[in-house]
């Protein structure tokens, strides 16, 4: 399937930079022939081996858990900064950022009647806790958060809503898209309708008792009522003893709070560029993570692409004309703190970013590239393909999604690129107890490791850049 569409596409490309190349130089291309030989040789040394790996192990075992806020979150702000500044990174520094601090405390989730059970569940990221005795009472099922709009407010009221909708696995992640608005607007849109409490089959794919965890979005508007995530056959088990029609009532406890918001900071590190250092190609990832695991592919795996391909770019004879700048940026996954902050400060700067990259849906492989440019700029991108087609990466579209950390970078206008990693089993381990070490496959992350250097290397190196795109609006 892939090979296909991969050829379909590269056979042109290749075409074109080969005729470009006859002539000894690619003259009035966007690289030269010794340009896209050094990514040719950087693709293949990263596909023999590289450090990702190490990086990664390295961050969850040393650090652990970082939720935003927390003495891991520190840690681990102080590992990134001996991190990029032990591999010989330039202009190693942080930036301040103050970020929200919730804590998640215990969590008790069962079904009283008809017939008693325990179920495996965890606090929605960012729920208030319950009153100290818990909250008991009848449970109201809804299929969709659209469902449970359209219901009357006096059905809902005084009830613990369960919104029963299962995520659909997909390669590309499309089915998290369709499905995460439960976690994040179901507790505002349950208690505008009068629920004392929401409950959420998990949105995650994983079949195996573990709840998914993940941020809610308060309105300002609605009352705050607390919010939990059960697993998938947990969800299941809810669902059989409320098939009868007859009234299920649910028992919830649960410790979460709120504490006063708390210092990190974004993790930065440079390789210069040779000619036109203030030109930047941004990679990025994400330092923080939840709380209930090492956050490896969450997104452990993420810095350790990014570092590991700007580290090889180093390396490297021929420097890139451009900055290569890696930015680990602070809670991306309560309230995008890192990179709001990251914008913010940017400025006028803004307009000196090139290219935006970010590493954060798992381990890889990367599959397709897929791109934000000025239309101009899409032969670029297809030239990149090519390098990349021996290592299965196939074209996409000019639709990407940027990653949380640098949309606000999109939205002002500075181009990116999309390297779509597999998401075909990351909704299976997302912010669960099981984002550790184990899920993380070496020759998947080189692959990755691969995909990024060689974007990251070409468009630091390319003789035009790749235009603006246009500001959305927000
Ligand atoms: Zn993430």
């Amino acid at each position: 399937m892939i090979l296909q569409s991969r050829s379909a596409f590269a056979i042109p490309v290749f075409a074109a930079v080969f005729s470009l190349m006859s002539a000894g130089r690619c003259v009035g291309a966007d690289w030269s022939e010794q340009d896209l030989a050094a990514a040719a040789a950087l693709r293949d040394k990263a596909m023999s081996g590289t450090r990702a790996f190490e990086h990664v192990s390295s961050l969850v075992t040393e650090v652990g858990p970082r939720p935003a806020g927390s003495p891991g979150d520190a840690a681990a702000v102080r590992w990134a900064m001996n991190r990029l500044g032990s591999l010989g990174f330039s202009h190693v520094h942080t930036q301040d950022v103050l970020v929200p601090h919730w804590v998640r405390g215990s969590a008790e989730v069962s079904i009283v009647t008809p017939f008693p059970q325990t179920l495996v569940a965890t606090s929605i990221g960012g729920s208030v806790g319950t009153p100290d005795e818990g909250i008991e009472a009848q449970v109201l099922n809804a299929t969709s958060l659209d469902a449970l709009s359209a219901l009357p407010p006096a059905s809902v009221k005084g009830r613990i809503v369960f919104i029963d909708e299962r995520m659909q696995r997909a390669r590309d992640g499309s089915g998290y898209g369709a499905t995460v608005r439960n976690r994040s607007q179901g507790p505002s849109v349950a208690a505008d309708l009068g629920a004392v409490a929401l409950v959420i089959r998990s949105v995650g794919t994983s079949d195996d008792r573990i709840a998914h965890t993940g941020g809610l979005n308060y309105r300002a508007d609605a009352p705050r009522i607390p919010a939990f995530a059960i697993s998938n056959p947990d969800a299941d088990l809810l669902a059989r003893q409320l098939q009868p029609g007859k009234p299920v009532r649910m028992r919830l406890k649960s410790t979460a709070r709120e504490l006063p918001p708390a210092w990190s900071a974004n993790v930065i590190g440079e390789i210069p560029g040779h000619d036109r250092p203030q030109e930047i190609v941004l990679l990025a990832a994400h330092l923080d993570s939840w709380d209930l695991a090492q956050g490896a592919i969450d997104d452990g795996a993420g810095v350790a692409i990014v570092t590991e391909a700007a580290r090889l770019i180093s390396k490297l004879d021929r420097p890139p004309a451009r900055t290569v700048r890696v930015v680990l940026f602070a809670n991306e996954e309560f309230g995008t703190s890192g990179g709001r902050e990251y914008a913010r400060l940017a400025g006028d700067e803004i307009a000196r970013h090139v290219l935006a990259l970010e590493a954060d849906f798992g381990a890889g492989p990367v599959w397709r590239i897929e791109s934000r440019v000025a239309a101009e700029s899409l032969p670029a991108i297809a030239a990149m393909q090519s390098v990349l087609a021996p290592v299965d990466v196939a074209s996409g579209a000019n639709t990407g999604d940027p990653g949380s950390d640098i949309r606000p970078l999109m939205n002002a206008g500075v181009p990116i690129l999309d390297l779509t990693l597999d998401g075909t089993k990351y909704f299976d381990v997302h912010h669960t107890v099981n984002d550790t070490l184990l899920k993380v496959d070496s020759k998947a992350l080189d692959q990755s490791v691969a995909a990024f250097a060689v974007a990251a290397y070409l468009a630091a190196t390319k003789q035009g850049d790749f235009g603006r795109v246009a500001v959305e609006v927000k």
